[in-house]
């Protein structure tokens, strides 16, 4: 092991462990299966592992107090004691019980298991961390809040790594993120207000993390690569100068990712740190801005390798980018770094037994990262001729990929490049599509209908693992999820529901399954990525051209309406949404990928035409997601998401209904793009907000029909037939009645059945209530 002397960091690397240790632990001490001694020695050994790793790979600036039970950003609200009532705590000790419960709620989870969605009426809210699809807790904070050092985890690491040998630099998040990411309790107060008091708790641990032996800490204020407002930025200040002169000894590398610092770098630059670290995947061009500007004492963290995708990097242009930077700057103020914690990849890429060799060697998971980091510090220490060879493997799989014929599809290509604006529009104007469709269809005023998916009960899943495991045969499976099926129809019909659902019985998960049944996408056994808690997904890798080789669904719709005399909807997801919640390529732009998608979801919606169909719905449940961390780019991913919307939808006759779904009902900011879409219908999430949120609809004069939920299908509770009339009144203040319709909020999946079964009965009653009466 040779030790190079660019030193190389990490920021951060899975907490998850090589084969979910840490879910499974989690699991049986939340199941009362073990106790709280052996899922912190678990927690123990997962560190100690990772700090090994890191160590005999020859990483040199290794993190501690990345890792987490849960969440980082909870752990940070609960070391600094902001912990809300409702959890009992009167100081002292935090118990691990306290931590779970703001973690889950006391009663547990009870999530339609889409990420975000999960709640329990006392734990803390939970939410997008920037634009990734890790989730973190929300802090709660009160204007009287008061802040003590209520846990030392971060000195606690420091010295459980030190004991066993291993220096380490503790890695906090900043408090002007904290406060960024926090949410007020109550009334509305400025967070920022709560800074004076809040640095001493941190400066307190500064100092005990110095006398403990720290002599670099990693503060993370990712805040820097978004707009900030002018209390922000003088929040930044204040809260630097005060940590150069509680600690003035103790080195600080400011941490910032995910973007371009743009307009707050000066400011970035002006703070009294000791090093910065800049994100060079998502913003390279900031490099020779910062190297001229940036004072020659400061050590620079150069995020080079992606710390947000699954691609091997490409060592060589690596080097010869950081060329000009490296003439002029001192070697020993530079450090080689991922653009951001390595949370966000998998952990092992020889993990994967069923990859093949090509793909493979174009990927590179947490650990293969770390192999590069420190190839890059010792090309940039010693020469290159000493990792020559390193170097050359790396360059030849860059090659491969380049020219490989599995990634370049000429004929997607091809079709990409006659794509007109005229195939991304509806043959006729909304007002026109709804007579034909009105003529068609014949639904009842308030037509009921659901989102997708019925329970996926343990039986369900069952079958799905056997089948998967060989134990089931093809046939038996298909005859298993046609009964499931049929049932759904006959029950559906009984009730007496308007539009009908095939149930989504076949499918695992809603990117999934058209990723397995899509060229260009690649599945991985062992891909885990945390979502949040002990929630791991395992994204798919979109590494070529997308297409679609053969119909995905058809089949299983024809089924469904041959069932039944009532409209059964086609059922999809959305290009946006499967680009979203997947491993993008880098040697295109996302939204050509996009498009990509989009023609082969297009494809799929012509076929379901031809096949009858005339609905089908397509869930974009990730448009929102997808945002910009900056408003400036905002409008720039809007018209492409948009776009690819269309282009997937608009290959339909003017009297077949396209639907989509949203799983959410913020669309104030976004309006414009919805009404874009022109989606036929489109239903969203409202039974939480009471409707409020149909504001940003009703304000804009939205034109087309709306489902805006009425049952919220996060909880177990099932709502009466009062409660539902009740929010479609609410409803009805907003929009014309003929543009209601009545469903739940989201998808049922995660339902069980007799929690679905009364509700949807109740639902059906209510939208014949308001039959009798208007
Ligand atoms: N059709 C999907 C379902 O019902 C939609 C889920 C979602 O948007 N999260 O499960
Ligand atoms: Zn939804």
């Amino acid at each position: 092991m040779a030790i190079s002397t660019v030193p190389v960091a990490t920021l951060g690397v899975p907490r998850i462990g090589r084969r979910r240790e840490l879910k499974f632990a989690l699991e049986n001490y939340w199941a009362g299966k073990d106790t709280a001694e052996s899922l912190l020695e678990t927690a123990k050994r997962l560190r100690a592992e990772n700090w090994r790793q890191q160590r005999d790979k020859g990483v040199t600036r290794i993190p501690s107090n990345d890792f987490s039970l849960y969440d980082h950003v909870l752990d940070t609200a609960v070391m600094i004691g902001a912990i809300p009532q409702r959890y009992g705590w009167t100081g002292g000790e935090v118990p691990l019980d306290t931590y779970f419960a703001m973690a889950r709620g006391s009663q547990g989870d009870a999530g339609c298991g889409h990420p975000g969605h999960v709640h329990s009426t006392s734990a803390l809210e939970m939410t997008k961390w920037f634009d990734t699809n890790y989730h973190y807790m929300v802090p709660e904070l009160a204007p009287e809040q008061q802040f003590v050092l209520a846990t030392a985890k971060p000195v606690d690491h420091f010295l459980e790594a030190k004991e066993l040998g291993i220096h380490t630099r503790p890695v906090i998040l900043g408090p002007v993120t904290f406060l960024r990411l926090a949410k007020s309790r109550g009334e509305e107060f400025d967070l920022l207000s709560l800074l004076p008091k809040l640095l001493p708790v941190y400066s307190e641990l500064l100092g005990r993390l110095y006398k403990a032996g720290a002599d670099w800490v990693q503060i993370d204020e990712p805040c820097l690569v978004l707009d900030l407002d002018d209390g922000e930025r003088a929040a930044l200040e204040t809260a630097y100068r005060h940590f150069s002169e509680e600690v003035p000894a103790l080195g600080i590398m400011l941490a910032t990712y995910f973007g371009a610092l743009g307009d707050n770098l000066d400011l970035a630059l002006s703070l009294p740190v000791s090093g910065l670290h800049i994100d060079l995947v998502r913003a390279p061009e900031q490099l020779e801005q910062v190297a001229r500007l940036a004072p020659k004492n400061l050590v620079l963290s150069l995020g080079l390798i992606d710390g947000r995708n699954v691609w091997r990097a490409d060592l060589t242009a690596a080097l010869d980018y950081l060329k000009p930077l490296v003439c002029g700057w001192p070697l020993d103020r530079i450090e080689i770094a991922p653009s951001c914690s390595l949370l966000h990849v998998p952990v092992d890429l020889e993990l994967e037994t069923a990859l093949d060799a090509e793909l493979k060697s174009w990927l590179a998971f947490a650990t293969q990262k770390l192999d590069e980091l420190v190839l890059l510090g010792r090309a940039l220490s010693g020469g290159r001729g000493e990792v020559a060879e390193a170097l050359q493997a790396s360059a030849d799989a860059i090659a491969s990929r380049r020219k490989s014929l599995r990634v370049h599809d000429p004929l997607v290509e091809g079709r990409l490049a006659a794509v007109d604006d005229a195939m991304a529009r509806r043959k006729s104007a909304f007002a026109e599509r709804r007579r034909k469709q009105g003529e068609k269809l014949n639904l009842p005023s308030f037509p009921t209908t659901t989102i997708g998916s019925f329970p996926q009960t343990a039986e369900v899943r069952k079958a799905r693992s056997a089948h998967a495991k060989g134990e089931l045969s093809f046939a038996d499976y298909e005859a298993f999820l046609r009964k499931q099926t049929e049932a759904a129809i006959r029950w559906q019909e009984e009730i007496g529901l308007d539009v009908l659902v095939h149930g989504e019985f076949e499918r695992n998960d809603m990117v999934q399954y058209f990723g397995e049944h899509l060229s260009g996408f690649a599945f991985t056994q062992a891909g885990w990525v945390q979502s949040y808690g002990s929630r791991y997904v395992r994204p798919p890798i979109i590494f070529g051209d997308v297409s679609r080789p053969n119909p995905m669904t058809v089949r299983w719709w024809q089924y469904a309406q041959s069932l039944t005399d009532r409209p059964v909807k086609g059922m999809l997801t959305g290009p946006v949404t499967i680009l979203n919640w997947s491993f993008v390529r880098n040697d295109i732009p996302r939204s050509e990928t996009c498009r990509q998608i989009a023609l082969a979801i297009r494809d799929e919606v012509v076929d379901l035409e031809k096949a009858g169909a005339v609905m089908i719905q397509i869930d974009e449940a990730a448009l929102r997601e997808g945002l910009p961390l900056r408003k400036a780019d905002w409008k720039a991913y809007l018209d492409w998401a948009v776009g690819g919307f269309r282009l997937a939808s608009s290959g339909v006759g003017d009297s077949t209904q396209i639907h989509t779904h949203m799983c959410y009902s913020e669309f104030n900011d976004i309006i414009d793009a919805i009404a874009a879409m022109d989606a036929d219908v489109i239903s969203i999430e409202t039974s939480r907000s009471r409707m409020e949120l149909l504001d940003a609809f009703s304000n804009y004069k939205y034109p087309n029909e709306i489902g805006p939920g009425v049952y919220d299908i996060h909880s177990p509770r099932v709502p009466h037939t009062g409660e539902m009339t009740d929010l479609i009144k609410l409803a009805r203040k907003r929009l014309a009645d003929s543009q209601i319709w009545i469903n739940p909020d989201c998808g049922l999946k995660t339902r069980k059945w007799e929690e679905v079964r009364p509700a949807l009965v109740n639902m059906v009653a209510a939208a014949r209530e308001l039959r009798a009466l208007a």
